[in-house]
């Protein structure tokens, strides 16, 4: 990654460096500039003092010398050390002294000048003095010290004072005697000589082994022993640390060989205060004026940048969706532009947000939300633990709207479904679940009762139901509704949508316009998808879970078995003998009854060359259903099955009942007519219980009229069911049709029966379905003990017919 500083810290650099830079220069310079004045100044002030004191010194050796030579060239002072006679020139010499002392020429202040210092040596031996330290063979070293011009002149320290000393060889006839004199110098000499208090005089020579002074002009000692230490030139101002160790410069007077030497020291503080304390305030100014800088700078980037650190937090707020754009204060008109422009922004995106989570969770044309959304909701719903009914509406006419009127029509269908849904309240949810699929979620509150619940379906079925208008034309809106409720019938969402498809499923298979689910629907749909599935792997398999059984009808008129009815078995390995007429039912509404249908038939036939075979001709009759009425393809089916197996079209009675016949009757009479030309026999089931009308009865054609066993069970016990009875077999003759009694369980209904003219029996009385074994048994078994009585009977009555 590219390596990045913030703008702040940018800003802030810039700005410190410059104000450091300039500072830093503008100081220099200035303290440089003072130092060198100083140091002028300095130099020339301290050249005037030395100048001075040498000067000083110089007339005061000038005036000893002058004294000195006046002193030896005395003949009786020459002649006394000539002959020896030292008493005599020590007299001499003090008189000389005392004359010194009255009559001084040194040039030193003459008020308390002591006497004057005497001495003569020999070599370096004291011949005599006048003080009392320097006493004769005493050694003066001073002596060589001062050189060997012959006049020279020097310092003689003798105890703590310190001498001005002159010394001069006596003469030419004394070569080695030399006579010396010298004041005794005090600091109130120097003191006179510099009038301006910062300069100083001290005198220093080795004492001890160290440097210290004789004699200063300065108060104490230890300003002495700074001033004879400190160096010849002062510290610059440019230096640190900033505080000054150096109060005095000291320089020497002269060349400074000697053993003592004079040194002029100049006090640096009064000089230097001045410049050091502006110094002090200038650095003071300084450092404020950076800690200013960074205030201000800090300050300044802050304001620059923060907005744009505002804005930047704006940013990923708007990444994550939050669409509000804070209060930024900014003085800068491209920032307050930029923040424009972030406002349009957010709202642009939040409205185009809005429109896209809008469109992913609704359906356009209703305004309906979609499955996805409302599961969601009910999620919610049943996380909040809030009573809900749910209401589906499948709109059944919606497909032929679409085919007849146009889509534009379906679509305005649905729209006025979707709307007299929404109507309820501001609170219910609508949802599009699929084509014509519409559900309504209605939160119930408190009132979960059932009377409550009753009313709100009734009212919502109650809205649907009204007429409606569309493309102009007026329709009455059919529909089918399922209602299931939470807490009491689903548990959450997932089990709430497959109960609530079960419950339409069922609504629609039962042509039911309001199905509300009910416990254990759930369980029998389980059961009956799993029936379904095996069914039609039993079907393909044909592994012989499925078997044909087969009830035997007796002729009346003839007492012979002449006919049989297929009955289908199932036996399923684990859920164990499943009833026929219930899966019968769940095939006939799924389709699946087509194959069994085919497969019945194809049955039959193996089963009706198995009966030839055994010397039994048994017309066989096979349940069909208004779905295999429909299949087309049925007939030919049949036709080349019974071809297949050399048998005869008339072998084959089909069975439909009357009310899979009635409700279409023309297109039932057209089916049927296919069926008759084929040669086939034809059967009305279950006649009786469909009430269809007689006028319509008497344009089917058919051969057969099978009495519903609910008029047969009883028969000999209710009148009424003899009085139809009767009725039906003679309205059934008259249309030329046979009439068969299903049902006969005992000897009197059959004889009652036979006494009525009825033409066949079938019932557990002659024998319950059986496989086609024991059916060949039974009929061995039966025509040996029914048959003589009723072969005679039988074909005399056959004849009648
Ligand atoms: P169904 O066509 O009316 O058949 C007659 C039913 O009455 C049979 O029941 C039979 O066992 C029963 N039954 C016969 N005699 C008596 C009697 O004396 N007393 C009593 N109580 N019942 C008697 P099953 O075999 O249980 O069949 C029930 C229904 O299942 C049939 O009614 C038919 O509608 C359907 N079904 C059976 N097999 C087939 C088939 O292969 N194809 C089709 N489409 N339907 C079938
Ligand atoms: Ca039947
Ligand atoms: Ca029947």
């Amino acid at each position: 990654m590219e390596s990045a500083y913030s703008l702040r810290s940018q800003v802030l650099a810039f700005t410190l460096v410059l104000v450091v830079g300039a500072l830093l220069a503008t100081f220099t310079t200035l303290l440089k500039r003072s130092d060198d004045t100083l140091r002028y100044l300095v130099d020339t002030r301290m050249e005037g003092a030395l100048t001075s004191v040498s000067h000083m010194l110089r007339q005061r050796e000038a005036g000893l010398l002058s004294q000195i030579s006046a002193r030896v060239a005395d003949p009786q002072l020459q002649q006394a050390i000539s002959a020896g006679d030292l008493v005599a020139a020590e007299r001499t010499l003090a008189a000389l002294a005392q004359d010194a002392a009255l009559n001084p020429e040194s040039g030193t202040s003459s008020d308390h000048l002591p006497e004057p210092l005497l001495f003569v040596v020999a070599g370096d031996d004291v011949l005599f003095s006048n003080h009392p330290e320097v006493t004769a063979g005493n050694t003066l070293p001073l002596v060589e010290t001062l050189g060997e011009d012959l006049q020279s002149t020097g310092f003689l320290p003798l105890g703590p004072h310190l001498y001005h000393t002159v010394v001069r060889p006596l003469g030419p006839e004394n070569p080695a005697t030399w006579v010396g004199m010298g004041y005794r110098l005090s600091a109130v000499d120097f003191r006179t000589l510099l009038s301006d208090p910062l300069y100083s005089v001290t005198l220093s020579g080795q004492r001890d082994g160290q440097l210290s002074p004789w004699l200063s002009t300065l108060p104490d000692a230890g300003h002495a022993l700074e001033a004879i230490h400190a160096p010849s030139q002062p510290q610059s101002l440019l230096r640190l640390p900033l505080v000054r160790t150096q109060r005095y410069i000291s320089r020497p007077v002269g060349e400074g060989t000697g053993a003592v030497s004079v040194i002029v020291s100049q006090d640096l503080s009064g000089v230097y205060d001045g410049y050091e304390q502006m110094r002090h305030q200038v650095l003071l100014l300084a450092t404020l004026f950076i800690l200013l800088t960074i205030m201000g700078g800090f300050l300044i980037a802050r304001r620059l940048t923060r907005p744009v650190s505002q804005l930047t937090q704006t940013l990923r707020d708007i990444a994550q969706a939050r669409f509000t754009v804070p209060a930024i204060r900014t003085t800068s008109a491209e920032v307050l532009h930029l923040l424009q422009a972030f406002r349009l922004m957010s709202t642009r995106l939040s409205e185009r947000e809005e429109r896209i989570v809008y469109h992913a969770t609704h359906d356009s044309l209703t305004g309906a939300m979609n499955r996805d959304a409302v599961t969601e909701l009910i999620e919610d719903m049943v996380a909040s633990d809030t009573p809900f009914l749910l209401i589906g509406v499948q709109i059944a006419g919606l497909k032929s709207i679409n085919e007849n009127l146009g889509l534009e029509a379906g679509d305005a269908c649905l729209r006025q479904f979707a709307d007299r849904l929404r109507d309820n309240s501001n609170q219910d949810f609508l949802a599009r679940q699929s084509a014509d699929e519409l559900a309504l979620i209605i939160p119930l509150g408190d009132d979960t009762r059932e009377q409550t619940q009753e009313r709100i379906i009734h009212a919502v079925t109650g809205r649907l139901s009204k007429p409606m208008q569309v493309n102009d034309i007026g329709i009455n809106p059919d529909f089918y509704t399922a209602v299931i409720s939470y807490p009491k019938q689903a548990e959450d969402a997932r089990q709430m949508w497959r109960r609530f498809s079960i419950a339409l499923e069922h609504a629609i298979s039962r042509n039911q316009r309001v199905y509300v689910y009910e416990e254990g629907l759930d369980q029998a749909h389980i059961r009956k998808t799993r029936i379904l599935r095996d069914l039609k792997q039993v079907l393909s398999d044909n592994d012989g879970q499925l078997k044909l059984y087969y009830q035997p009808k007796m002729d009346l008129s003839s007492g012979q078995i002449t006919k049989a009815e297929a009955l289908i078995r199932w036996h399923h390995p684990e859920l164990g003998f499943i009833p026929p007429d219930y899966f019968i039912e769940l095939a006939e509404q799924t389709g699946l009854i087509r194959q069994v249908t085919r497969w019945v038939v194809s049955q039959v036939l193996r089963d009706h060359s198995k009966f030839l075979a055994r010397s039994l001709s048994l017309q066989l009759s096979v349940n069909i259903s208004a779905s295999d009425l429909a299949d087309t393809g049925l007939k030919k089916h049949i036709h080349s099955e019974v071809v297949e197996h050399k048998a005869k079209p008339s072998d084959i009675c089909l069975e439909i009942t009357e009310r899979d016949m009635m409700t279409d009757v023309d297109r039932s009479v057209e089916l049927l007519n296919d069926y008759r030309r084929y040669g086939f026999h034809l059967a009305i089931d279950d006649y009786g219980v469909g009430y269809s009308a007689l006028s319509k009865l008497s344009v089917m054609p058919v051969d057969e009229l099978k009495i519903d066993k609910s008029f047969i069970l009883q028969l000999i016990q209710q009148r009424q069911d003899q009085v139809i009875v009767k009725s039906t077999i003679a309205m059934a003759h008259e249309l030329g049709m046979k009439v068969v009694a299903e049902g006969v369980e005992d000897e009197d209904a059959m004889n009652w029966l036979a006494d009525r003219g009825c033409d066949f029996v079938q019932g557990y009385y002659l024998s319950r379905a059986l496989p086609v074994d024991e059916l060949i048994e039974w009929c061995q078994v039966f025509a040996q003990h029914y048959a003589p009585l009723g072969e005679g009977e039988g074909e005399g009555e056959g004849d009648t017919d």
